[in-house]
């Protein structure tokens, strides 16, 4: 097997871990030496700590694009046009880094979740990602993997809720959960 090989990686699930897991393989990879970028298709409303963690780094080393907007209205008929640009426009700018030679790792954070919610054409997406130069590796994550991405991929993990304290009422941390 070639050493420099690019995987396709796949973080899935309803548990959580899916962002969290690609920002530790982001860690990892950078005190390799592998150039990282991160494009994140929904931007939630808070201020993430990994944001200001990428600046510490450099951000020629690891570099963290917001993409989205802070809120998403998603579903049927009430998809907001807007949002559907904002997607195209962040998918267009993934696929010119992935095929840039800058990135050796390319993170696409909530692809999955806006190609279920039919933002992104799952076809198109697998198709420009099987024809990516082979040694740049790319981590998609997400709830509810697509089947045609989930069949191209090298690696897939699915995160299951054992327990999350959201059920008891426990709201999201500071530096665990944003
Ligand atoms: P993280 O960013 O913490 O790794 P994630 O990427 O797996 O989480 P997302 O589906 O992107 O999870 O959801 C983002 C937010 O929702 C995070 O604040 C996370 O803590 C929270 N979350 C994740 N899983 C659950 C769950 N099973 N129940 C309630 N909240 C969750
Ligand atoms: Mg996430």
């Amino acid at each position: 097997m070639p050493e420099g090989k690019g995987l396709l990686i796949i973080y899935t699930g309803p548990g959580k871990g899916k962002t969290t897991c690609a920002l530790g393989t982001a860690f990892r990879a950078v005190g390799q030496g592998l150039r990282v970028l991160m494009v994140q298709f929904i931007k939630g409303s808070w201020h993430y700590g990994e944001l200001d963690a990428a600046k510490l780094l450099g951000n020629d080393k690891i570099e963290i694009r917001p993409m989205g907007r802070g809120f998403v209205k998603i579903g049927g008929a009430e998809t907001d046009p807007e949002d559907v640009r904002l997607c195209e426009q962040a998918w267009q700018f993934s696929l010119e880094q992935i095929s840039s030679g800058r990135y050796d790792l390319v993170i696409l954070d909530e692809i999955n979740y806006v190609i279920s919610y039919g933002m992104l054409d799952p076809e198109k997406v697998t198709a420009a990602l099987a024809a990516r130069p082979e040694q740049v590796h790319v981590i998609c994550t997400g709830r509810n993997a697509h089947p045609r991405l989930v069949e191209l991929a090298d690696l897939v993990t699915e995160m299951r809720e054992v327990k999350h304290p959201y059920t008891k009422g426990i709201l999201a941390q500071r530096g665990i959960d944003y």
